[in-house]
């Protein structure tokens, strides 16, 4: 039976492990698909263009959401950050799940959208605050100052917690990665999910009246 797709929001503090579990949701799932966000951030050693994020500059991004073609945008630690909504469109209506991992204003933007009802959103806490900072740290991918303006941040972030659908601490990644694969799994069943339903009962009424 053919099935809608959902739109899966994964929003955590900086640092508490958004883009490795939304990895190895893709490793688990190569039909997920991941929604580029565009930003006006400057590119991380090794991120790609186009892969990781579209890099764009200010006039370019400011035009993307005069034109509409935004499904939600926000502006996180001094850049601005929006997902496109074509490709999310074009997957969800052909029965694919995208995966976004985005901040608690993109999440609020989409879950008050027209696509409400096919949303799907995590928040990641992590174990501690030192150990928030300990992965930061441990990232190697931000200068101690940038590191200081995520923590400062981060209880921001976490303050929004209770607006998601599911809450999952992560401490140990293996556990949190299973219990991601199984909510998704149950979700996929929902029955808004899964428009031929209707069909399929209309089908079964029928061979009922007919015995
Ligand atoms: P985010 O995308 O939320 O900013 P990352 O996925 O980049 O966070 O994770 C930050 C760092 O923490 C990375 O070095 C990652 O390998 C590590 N990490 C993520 N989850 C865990 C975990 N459960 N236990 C230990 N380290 C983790
Ligand atoms: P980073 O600069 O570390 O890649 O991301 C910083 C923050 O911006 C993270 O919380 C990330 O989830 C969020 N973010 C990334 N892309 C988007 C997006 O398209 N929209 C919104 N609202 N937030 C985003």
């Amino acid at each position: 039976m053919n099935r809608r797709g959902l739109l899966i929001i994964l929003s955590s503090p900086s640092g508490a492990g958004k883009s490795t579990l939304a990895g190895r949701l893709r490793d688990w799932d190569d039909t997920l698909q991941f929604s580029v966000s565009s930003t006006t951030r400057p590119p991380r050693a090794g991120e790609v263009d186009g892969t990781d994020y579209n890099f764009v500059d200010v006039d370019d991004f400011q035009r993307q959401v005069a034109d509409g073609a935004m499904l939600e945008h926000a502006r996180v630690f001094e850049n601005y950050y929006g997902s496109p909504k074509g490709p999310v469109e074009t997957a969800i209506n052909a029965g694919r799940d995208v995966l976004f991992d985005i901040d608690w204003q993109g999440a609020q933007q989409i879950s008050t959208s027209s696509l409400s009802n096919h949303v799907l959103s995590f928040f990641l806490l992590p174990p501690s605050i030192t150990e928030l900072h300990r992965r930061l740290v441990s990232r190697g991918q931000d200068a101690p100052e940038v590191i200081e303006r995520r923590m400062q941040k981060s209880w921001d972030e976490i303050s929004h917690w209770d607006s998601y659908d599911y809450v999952l601490v992560n401490d140990d990644l293996a556990v949190t990665e299973e219990k991601l694969k199984t909510i998704i799994t149950a979700e996929r069943l929902r029955a808004s999910q899964q428009p031929d339903l209707m069909d399929h009962v209309r089908t079964l009424q029928q061979e009922f009246e007919d015995r």
